[in-house]
């Protein structure tokens, strides 16, 4: 991967067709943020992007409540997530809007939700059904 393309990949998550996309090494296995384009196991930069499973774990969340610096209009109060993707890196997102009042405790089982990021254009994750089943 050439510097060019480092530098032109924002350092925010990647998104096609509302799926996340991570950058995985065909030499190591290893899994990054799509921004990163360098294994730091084995130092390969021939990393692909692939779609993540759209599955986690939630590490942290905070709930904004107030518009903080984002170039879009959400309603408030809304939430950021933290996540540990089931591949291995932590991604930030916001919460499913319909999700807004669940309580949320560390660990729950989280999953991409395409549609809600298809139509934000940004990492939308949603409460997965399985912790009701645990709950
Ligand atoms: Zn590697």
């Amino acid at each position: 991967m050439s510097h060019t393309d480092a530098a032109t990949t924002s350092r925010t998550s990647v998104l096609v067709d509302g799926q996340l996309m991570l950058r995985y090494c065909d030499s190591c296995h290893a899994s990054y943020a799509a921004w990163l384009s360098i294994c730091s196991s084995c130092m390969a930069a021939d990393l692909t992007l692939r779609a993540a499973s759209g599955h986690g774990r939630l590490n942290s969340w905070v709930v904004y409540q107030r518009q903080y610096a984002l170039p879009f209009d959400l309603p408030v109060p809304y939430t950021v997530l933290a996540i540990d993707l089931h591949e291995g890196p932590r991604v930030n997102a916001l919460l499913a809007p319909g999700q807004q009042m669940a309580s949320l405790r560390r660990d729950l089982q989280v999953e991409l939700d395409v549609d809600a990021a298809s139509a934000a254009g940004r990492t939308v994750f949603r409460l997965a059904e399985s912790n009701e089943m645990s709950a």
